[in-house]
């Protein structure tokens, strides 16, 4: 037996996978499930970057290109940084990976050394503190909480800085509470961050994903001292819905970014070359999709949340982006489903596919273990009837 290795410890299989996993097999069983567990959009990528695609394929765009991306995805980066964010950047300060997460990847593999810490704000993206683990550091969660609409105060910050502070990660829009950190409070996280000259590590992926005429901006723009000290993380995933496509990227200081390449030249080399090419139309080409996306997603958070606001022993706060709703199961807990007492929100998970056929995402993984995550990246019909389920479900319980 070939033994693995200690490192594997710190990263196992996900919960998130392991519910998903069994929704799966029970539609496959033939169970009508309803999946509020999506983490992409359920748009179709638009036509344009399909064609762009298909024309790099008969031009021959298929070879190795420049590790950090061909300069054609490059100069569109640029300007979409100048154009969204009003921020200058080169094309040594930028740096195209295998989708956002690889480049969040290659960044923490870039910086970190043993005993690092990187405040890491508390519910999070599963992924960062096993990337931080990865890189050899410590996640240093902060806990936020939702009367605070999930954003990191100040005082809280300072708190959990220490010696060893390396870096903050800011993710706003938010992957799982949909909150958004306003221009104001985003100033005083940076000033704090400069401060104590920590690196920012902004992960902008559902910058464009806002509602009510919520305006996400960029933390990177609020001085060039700021800019100095931030690598904003961003991507075509989620705002064009190419999540399979895997191109993300990054912004930063050309040291940093220079690392980050030497570390992607070692694992993966480039993107794929037509993946790049359909970004490259993806952001200098129409942008209608957008509109589309946002006015729909905007209809279906609101039908989702009151509907779950309806229910007695849940709670949810209307998010100002992204497609996730963090919903309070806090009154659920403690009840019985006959024999069993639900515990935490991975029982409640598992009460509602069991029992109503609802597949929801348990908040443990993301770090409040009284909350579930549920997707609205589904259609009208399925949320109406999946949150009556999930009434039926919880309303139920003794
Ligand atoms: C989806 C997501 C990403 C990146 O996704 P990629 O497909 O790798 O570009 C990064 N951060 C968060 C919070 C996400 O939800």
């Amino acid at each position: 037996m070939i033994r693995l290795s200690e490192r594997l410890s710190g990263c196992e299989e996900s919960v998130t996978l392991a519910i998903t996993a069994k929704a799966k097999a029970l539609k496959a069983s033939g169970r009508d499930i309803i999946g509020f567990g999506a983490g992409e959009p359920d748009f179709d990528t638009p036509d344009n970057i399909k064609e762009a695609a298909i024309k790099a394929i008969r031009d021959g765009q298929t070879k190795y290109t420049a590790v950090g991306g061909i300069n054609e995805l490059k100069d569109a980066v640029i300007a979409k940084f100048k154009r969204d964010n009003s921020l200058a950047y080169g094309r040594d300060e930028i740096l195209v990976s295998c989708g956002g997460k690889h480049s969040i990847y290659n960044l923490f593999q870039a910086i970190l050394n043993p005993g690092d810490e990187v405040i890491v704000p508390a519910p999070f993206w599963v992924s960062y503190p096993v990337m931080v683990y990865l890189g050899g550091g410590t996640a240093r969660i902060v806990k936020t909480s939702e009367k605070d609409g999930f954003k990191m105060s100040p005082g809280a910050f300072r708190a959990a800085i220490t010696e060893k502070t390396k870096a903050v990660v800011i993710n706003s829009p938010s992957n799982p509470t949909g909150a958004a950190y306003t221009a104001d409070e985003l100033a005083d996280i940076a000033k704090i961050a400069l401060e104590k000259d920590l690196l920012i590590i902004s992960d902008e992926i559902y910058e464009k994903l806002t509602y009510d005429g919520f305006r996400s901006s960029s933390i990177a723009s609020i001085s060039d001292d700021v800019k100095k000290n931030t690598v904003v993380l961003n991507g075509v995933s989620k705002t064009y819905s190419m999540t399979g496509w895997r191109i993300g990227y990054a912004a930063g200081p050309k040291a940093i970014i220079q690392g980050m390449t030497n570390i992607q030249s070692q694992s993966t080399s480039n993107p794929t070359s037509i993946s790049q090419w359909a970004a490259v139309e993806a952001l200098n080409g129409p942008q209608g999709i957008l509109d589309t996306m946002v006015k729909e997603f905007e209809k279906r958070r609101d039908a989702m949340v009151d509907g779950l606001n309806a229910i007695k022993g849940v709670g949810a706060r209307r998010p100002e982006g992204a497609f996730y709703v963090f919903a309070n199961i806090g009154g659920a807990l403690g009840k019985r489903a006959g024999e069993k007492t639900v515990k935490g929100s991975a029982d409640l998970a598992n009460y509602l596919l069991d029992g109503v056929g609802v597949a929801v995402v348990p908040g443990e993984p993301f770090g409040d273990d009284s909350f579930i995550r549920l997707s609205y990246a589904t259609s009208m019909q399925n949320i109406v009837k999946g949150v009556e389920r999930i009434k039926q479900a919880i309303e139920g319980l003794k």
